[in-house]
């Protein structure tokens, strides 16, 4: 089976790991550190903190930007259902914002209208790896004085109007994640950027259970060597030394991921682009995209369980992204409705997402392409 997305993991990966487990630091030490200082020079922020997962990230990027019981964000339904439950575990509510029918990103047309006086936050998720139109988006929320997270689970290596995603040039704090799926990997794992150091030292302390060992932190008087204080309720959402000492690794290959995904899907785009039956993703002229799927849409929605029945028939590993979130039964009871962002659904009802990551072979890529055009 040709999967829709895997690791890549070379000797060097896993010296890198083995070399940790014979040090003395088996969980948070010097290699975060170290991973933290290099992924925020790659995407060109200040700061950046690693967590346990893409999860965790999104949880502490949240909270470390106010969000909390009663409060509104904004964010899309053609996501990983993370994206809005990191909301729901701080009591706030979700309010879906359609998505533009050609990237499947937020739309930044439809914002203002869903906008309230209990409204935060906003949450753009770039969607396959094509980065949101962040300019506009961020325009509004300096007009309504709300906060802006980015949900880059899929972008990492992606570019807007020239700048890394990653840089908060246009937001408050950026998510990645690192699960194996995606661009680079920890195993599992997370990170969070921002250029606040207000936001950044919040960060720290939630991802250790708000407890903070640095003396010119400390509200009370030291007590003796031994003193720490828990500020604020935290979690344990740490990430250890092995992991992030794969991520060190992983991140020096990650401009070779890039470019390799790119090839791949121009390598899709050449061999699929005479099929008159489905459309391609595409890439704006703001945009750099980095490609952490290669979404296409059949025209007619009765293709899509057909064309993709036929393709796992035939060894290829596809996946649908994503069933609109409020469509779970879980959002359903919460009252959201069918019908509440139509063009997410018929986004949906049409996807199919080819495999794509560094080492699918070209070969593969044509035997999808072959498949695809035999398939009605
Ligand atoms: C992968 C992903 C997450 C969650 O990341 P984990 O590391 O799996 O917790 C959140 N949002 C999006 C869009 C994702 O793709």
């Amino acid at each position: 089976m040709i999967p829709y997305g895997r690791q890549f993991i070379d000797e060097e990966d896993i010296k890198a790991v083995v070399e940790v487990l014979r040090s003395d630091f088996i969980t948070q030490g010097p290699k975060v550190k170290e991973f933290e200082q290099r992924l925020a020079d790659y995407c060109g922020a200040k700061y950046a903190v690693v967590f346990n997962s893409g999860t965790s990230a999104l949880i502490s990027a949240y909270m470390s930007v106010g969000l909390s019981e009663g409060d509104e964000f904004i964010t899309s339904p053609l996501t990983f259902v993370a994206t809005a439950n990191a909301g729901l575990h701080l009591r706030a509510k979700p309010v879906f914002c359609d998505v533009e029918p050609d990237t499947g990103n937020m739309d930044p047309d439809r914002i203002e209208e869903l906008i309230s006086n209990r409204t935060k936050l906003i949450v753009p998720v770039h969607y396959a790896g094509h980065p949101a139109d962040m300019e506009r988006i961020k325009k509004l929320a300096d007009k309504y004085k709300l906060k802006i997270v980015e949900d880059a689970c899929h972008a990492l290596g992606a570019e807007y109007k020239g700048s890394k995603i990653g840089s908060c040039e246009y937001s408050d704090a950026t998510v990645f994640s690192f699960h194996p799926v995606k661009h680079i990997t920890t195993g599992e794992g997370g990170a969070v950027l921002t250029n606040d150091e207000e936001i950044y030292r919040k960060l720290k302390l939630i991802r250790n259970h708000g407890i903070t060992k640095d003396p010119s932190d400390f509200v009370e008087p030291s007590e003796g060597d031994w003193y720490y204080e828990m500020q604020a309720l935290g979690y344990n959402f740490r990430m250890t030394d092995i992991q992030a000492s794969l991520g060190i690794s992983q991140l020096k290959k990650l401009p070779e991921f890039v470019r390799r995904r790119r090839e791949i899907a121009q390598l899709y785009r050449d061999l699929l682009s005479s099929i008159d039956w489905i459309e391609l993703p595409v890439e704006k002229p703001y945009a750099l995209n980095s490609y952490h799927l290669f979404p296409i849409r059949v025209k007619e929605k009765t293709m899509r369980k057909k064309l993709f029945d036929y393709l796992r028939s035939k060894g290829v590993g596809v996946q649908v992204h994503y069933i609109p979130v409020y469509w779970h039964p879980y959002y359903r009871k919460l009252g959201y409705k069918r019908g509440l962002c139509p063009v997410a659904e018929d986004f949906y009802s049409r996807e199919i997402s080819l495999p794509m990551y560094p080492s699918l072979q070209s070969e593969d890529v044509k035997y999808v392409a072959e498949l695809i055009a035999q398939a009605k």
